[in-house]
């Protein structure tokens, strides 16, 4: 197992939807307990495969951050079906470390997807899984959390991240 490095905005391979996943051998299993391994230790509780700079449609999450097995989830290909309802919360992303923001999401989604042996499941979530589903799912598409806020507070924040790269915090 190796820790991979992280991508932090704005790189642009951010901005780009990953590839679809068609093979799931070895190479695909090791991606994801790297991804695993590189997750628990930022640490965090989701991981794209983009924000290590592999352009592929997957990711790991884990809402209970290493203490419940069975919260430890990788969605390959992952597609929302359905959601409903709202929430409204703090949200992070480890590819804006120290950064958390007001994020409204839906309460509930159904996301399916492969997992590393191909085969298909449905994950019905809500609150913080659905959150982190729809977190996740935005990022194998090309999106990440601050095109999702307000225009004021995606500023604001845009601001902030301006002041560290001057301070030389944070990556140009
Ligand atoms: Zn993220």
């Amino acid at each position: 197992m190796a820790l991979m490095e992280i991508v932090k905005w704005p790189n642009p391979i951010l901005d780009s939807p990953g590839d679809p996943v068609t093979n799931f051998g070895d190479d695909l299993k090791r991606l994801v307990s790297d991804m695993f391994e590189t997750m628990y230790s930022a640490p965090g509780v989701g991981l794209a495969a983009v924000q290590v700079g592999v352009p592929k449609r997957l990711f790991v999450m884990d809402c209970s951050a290493g203490k419940d097995p069975d919260q430890r989830i990788v969605m390959i290909n992952p597609e929302v079906l359905h959601v409903g309802g709202e929430q409204n919360g703090e949200e992070g992303c480890l590819s804006f470390p120290g950064i958390f923001f007001n994020v409204q999401r839906n309460l509930r989604a159904i996301v399916r997807a492969h997992d590393v042996n191909g085969q298909e499941f449905e994950l019905d979530g809500t609150e913080l899984t659905a959150r982190c589903m729809l977190h996740e799912t935005d990022h194998c598409d090309g999106i990440v959390f601050l095109d999702k806020m307000t225009p004021l507070k995606r500023e604001i924040v845009k601001r902030r991240i301006k002041k560290l790269q001057k301070a030389g915090e944070w990556p140009a």
